[in-house]
C-alpha cells in the first residue's frame, strides 16, 4: 500500500511558509492521490534545537500545531494525524538507522550546519535529526513526502538509508520521494532573504493577530532605489512582490507590477492589497481555528485516534525490522 507522510515541528507559530510549502500541498495531494496519508507532529525533533525548545511550551505548541493543521484543511477523520512521541517505534527504528548512517553524511547536511553555527554547544540529536526523520517516513513505508525545498537534502538521505538497509538486510523499505509545491517551494522570510522559518523569527503566522501581520507587511523592505513616489520602481527589489503572487490572482500581480514600474502606485498601497488578500485567504482557517479552540477535544480525540492507527503500522514494521537485523526473539 502506497502511503504519503509529512510532518511539522512544534517549534513555534506555524507560518505561511509551512502552510504554502507543505500543508496546502499535503491536503491537495491526499485528495488527488487518494492514498493513505499520515501527518506527524514531530515533537522529538523539536528537542534538537535548544534555541527553539522550551519544556514549558512543548505540549501547548504540539496541540497548537495539530489545531492549525486541522484548521488549514487537514481532516483527522481522513488523515492519520498524530504526535511522534506517541508512537515510540519511530525512535526505535531511528536507533537502527543510526548504525547504518555515516557521521560524515550527517555533518554535510546544510540545515545541520546552519543550526549548529548558531549554537555554543551542539547536541548529538541535532546531528541525528535526519536519521529520525528517515525513521518517521520509513516506519510507514511511505513513498511520497510533501515538503518544502529545505527538506530535499534530508529526503535524499532517507533514500540512501532505505537503500542501505535493503542491501544489508533484504528488501524492506521503498525509497521515498519529495513532493514540492511548484508555486511555493521556498517561501522567504519577511526580510526577503533567508527562508521563512519558525526558529529564525522571520515569519508571518498563519493565525497571527491582524494588527501584527499588518505591521510586518508594512515594514517589508522596499526597492532602495525608489526614494520618491514619482520614481519608477523595480518589482524584483521590493519584497512585497515576493509575497503577493501567493495570495493575489496572477493578473492582479501583473497590473500592480506594471503600475509600480511606471511609478503609478506607491509601495504602501501594494502592501495594503497584500494584507487584504492575505486576510481573505486565511479567514476560513482563522474561523475554523476559533471553533477548534472552543472544542479542544476534537483535536485531542483526533490525535489519540491517529496514534492508535499509526502504531498498528509502525509495530508491524518494527517487528519485521527486529527479525531482519537478527535480535534474539523470545
Ligand atoms: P524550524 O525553524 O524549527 O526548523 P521550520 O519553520 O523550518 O521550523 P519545519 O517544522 O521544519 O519548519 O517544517 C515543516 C514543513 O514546512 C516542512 O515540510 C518544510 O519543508 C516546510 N517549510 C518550512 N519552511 C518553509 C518555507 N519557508 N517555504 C516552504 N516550505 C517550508
Amino acid at each position: 500500500m502506497k502511503r504519503v507522510l509529512s510532518g511539522i515541528q512544534p517549534t513555534g507559530e506555524i507560518h505561511i511558509g509551512n502552510w504554502l510549502g507543505a500543508i496546502v500541498n499535503y491536503v491537495e495531494l491526499g485528495r488527488k492521490l487518494g492514498r493513505e496519508a499520515l501527518y506527524c507532529i514531530v515533537d522529538y525533533h523539536a528537542m534538537t534545537n535548544p534555541l527553539a525548545y522550551e519544556k514549558e511550551l512543548l505540549a501547548q505548541r504540539t496541540f497548537e500545531a495539530a489545531l492549525v493543521n486541522i484548521a488549514a484543511g487537514l481532516d483527522p477523520e481522513k488523515v492519520t494525524l498524530f504526535v511522534q512521541s506517541h508512537v515510540p517505534e519511530h525512535t526505535e527504528l531511528s536507533w537502527v538507522f543510526t548504525n547504518i548512517t555515516p557521521v560524515g553524511d550527517l555533518q554535510r547536511m546544510t540545515q545541520y550546519k546552519d543550526k549548529a553555527a548558531k549554537l555554543e554547544s551542539v547536541g548529538a540529536g541535532l546531528l541525528m535529526y535526519p536519521v529520525l526523520q528517515a525513521a518517521d517516513i520509513l516506519i510507514y513505508k511511505a513513498d511520497t513526502v510533501p515538503v518544502g525545498e529545505d527538506q530535499i537534502q534530508h529526503l535524499e538521505l532517507s533514500r540512501e538509508i532505505a537503500r542501505r538497509f535493503n542491501t544489508l538486510f533484504g528488501e524492506t523499505f521503498p525509497e521515498p520521494t519529495a513532493y514540492l509545491n511548484p508555486d511555493a517551494p521556498r517561501v522567504p522570510g519577511i526580510d526577503g532573504k533567508a527562508k521563512m522559518s519558525k526558529s529564525t523569527g522571520n515569519t508571518i503566522g498563519l493565525l497571527e493577530d491582524p494588527q501584527s501581520v499588518w505591521e510586518k507587511i508594512r515594514l517589508l523592505p522596499d526597492d532602495p532605489a525608489r526614494i520618491r513616489l514619482a520614481d519608477p520602481g523595480d518589482p524584483e527589489r521590493s519584497v512585497v512582490f515576493k509575497f503577493l503572487p501567493y495570495f493575489a490572482p496572477k493578473e492582479m500581480v501583473e497590473v500592480l507590477k506594471e503600475e509600480h514600474r511606471r511609478a503609478g502606485i506607491g509601495t504602501l498601497a501594494i502592501k495594503q492589497i497584500l494584507f487584504d488578500q492575505y486576510m481573505k485567504a486565511t479567514r476560513p482557517i482563522r474561523e475554523r481555528a476559533e471553533w477548534l479552540r472552543q472544542n479542544p477535544e476534537y483535536v485531542l480525540d483526533g490525535l489519540e485516534d491517529g496514534a492508535r492507527r499509526a502504531r498498528q503500522i509502525a509495530q508491524a514494521t518494527m517487528q519485521e525490522v527486529r527479525e531482519k537485523i537478527g535480535l534474539l526473539r523470545l
